[in-house]
């Protein structure tokens, strides 16, 4: 590890590992700090990233690192546990206490996915307890899927899976009736409503077998969507300032930037989840190359300055 690096990206998933590589071929000195917990490292596969459809999310993280050494970008398995401004730059605190010190600092740790708090549920997240129809509805197309109420958004949500199956179930959960414009779509859509609250979710082998109710009953279920409450993984920033503010979905809280990577904090940018809980891995990686040619844009800016007056 070098004194002073260009710039520190924190959290090295798609985001992260997309600024690193634009950043390493920008002939930047970039370290990728990880703990290597991406998000989605449950599913069998990543979707709709044209190219890489289908492939293994381990495999996605493990091509990208080697793109970044490539070039010469440092990838280190550490944990960051706080980020403080030092002079001019800024000094990032690692699991062990080491202290990495950076012109820089590019945050795409991602977010954290609030599951609700029901018996067998969190141990089938990401494989058949899922979230996103554009990432697995197609893997379970015309079987019966679950949706359980967690938000405001959850008849959308149902709605939604109805392109993907015509065997939907929408669990309230002991919420409120949906209204009475939701429920002529849910029932002009063929959607079974079921009221009791769910208490367990039952697996076998592995695998969604079913939902058990309150009252006893149990629903056979291949698979189950709810909407997680996501929230951006950001306090390690708190130090320097940088605050969550709600996403417009409603659906949780991510940091917020110009649109190109730079947070209010000068010297900080944010890619991925972490700036955008609605972003997918697609936009991740974008997302990530945007906010790197910010930085670099902001270096270049700096070093001139810095050539003129000599
Ligand atoms: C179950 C599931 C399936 C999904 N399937 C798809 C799909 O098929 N297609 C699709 O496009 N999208 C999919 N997504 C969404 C996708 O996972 C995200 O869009 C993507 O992971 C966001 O990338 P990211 O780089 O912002 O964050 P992440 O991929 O979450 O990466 C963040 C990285 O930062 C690291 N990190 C966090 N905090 C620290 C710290 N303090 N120090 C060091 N490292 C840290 C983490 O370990 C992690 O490696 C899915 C999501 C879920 C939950």
């Amino acid at each position: 590890m070098t004194d002073l690096y260009d710039v520190v990206v924190i959290g090295g998933g798609p985001a992260g590992l997309s600024a690193a590589l634009t950043l390493a071929r920008a002939r930047r000195s970039v370290l990728v700090l990880d703990t290597g917990q991406a998000r989605n490292e449950r599913a069998a596969g990543v979707h709709d990233f044209l190219t890489r459809d289908g492939c293994a999310p381990a495999e996605l993280i493990s091509v990208g690192r080697a793109e970044v050494t490539r070039y010469g970008g440092q990838v280190a398995e550490r944990q960051v546990v706080s980020a403080r401004r030092e002079g001019s730059a800024f000094a990032v605190s690692v699991d062990g206490g080491d202290t990495i010190r950076a012109r820089k600092l590019l945050v795409a740790s991602g977010l954290v996915d609030e599951l609700p708090d029901i018996k067998g549920l969190a141990t089938l997240w990401g494989t058949d307890v899922l979230y996103c129809p554009y990432c697995h509805g197609w893997e379970f197309s015309d079987q019966h899927i679950g949706v359980l109420v967690t938000s405001a958004e959850s008849v959308h949500q149902a709605l939604m899976f109805r392109q993907w199956s015509p065997q939907i179930t929408l669990f309230l959960n002991g919420t409120t009736d949906p209204s009475g414009s939701e429920r002529r779509q849910l029932d002009a859509r063929q959607i079974t409503v079921v009221t009791p609250v769910v208490t367990e979710v039952s697996s076998r082998n592995g695998r969604l077998d079913a939902v058990v109710l309150a009252d006893g009953d149990r629903v056979e279920l291949a698979a189950l969507a709810l909407l997680p409450r996501m929230v951006a993984r950001s306090e390690i920033l708190a130090g320097l300032g940088l605050r969550r503010v709600a996403h417009p979905s409603g659906l949780g809280e991510n940091l917020q930037t110009d649109g190109g990577g730079r947070t209010s904090v000068p010297g900080v940018y944010a890619a991925g989840n972490v700036a955008d809980i609605s972003a997918h891995v697609v936009n991740s990686a974008s997302s990530g190359l945007l906010a790197a040619m910010a930085v670099n844009a902001d270096l270049v800016e700096e070093d001139t300055e810095r050539a003129v007056l000599g």
